[in-house]
């Protein structure tokens, strides 16, 4: 990036850093938790329901599939959460370097946006 009115380098400068890292990461951890929860409940739940009628037949199927359903759901949670608030986390600091961050000219102090 070169000045438009010196043209020397320009630095990059960032008018508030993380802004949009944080925000990322915090709808994108949220999002992901949910979704990881949610089909973590499913797969654990079919999961339970398969080894809890293996062992114990009927009655097995419906312990093993709640069992199942709620650790994989949390499983899930914890998984999708972390997923999700990388995700979240590398669009924020896209965001933060596409608008937030802007360019001083250090020659002459000159201001400009991407
Ligand atoms: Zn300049």
């Amino acid at each position: 990036m070169k000045c438009s009115k010196c043209g020397n380098e320009m630095v990059i400068y960032k008018v508030a850093t993380k802004v949009g890292t944080a925000v990322g990461a915090t709808a994108g951890g949220v999002t992901g938790c949910a979704a990881g929860a949610g089909a973590g409940a499913a797969t654990g739940g079919e999961t339970g329901g398969i080894i809890g009628f293996c062992l114990l037949g009927p009655f097995g199927a419906v312990a093993g599939a709640s069992f199942g359903a709620i650790a994989g759901g949390i499983l899930g949670a914890l998984g999708g959460g972390a997923a999700g608030a990388y995700t979240g986390s590398k669009l924020g600091e896209a965001v933060d370097e596409k608008i937030i961050a802007k360019y001083v000219c250090k020659t002459c102090g000159h201001e400009d946006r991407d």
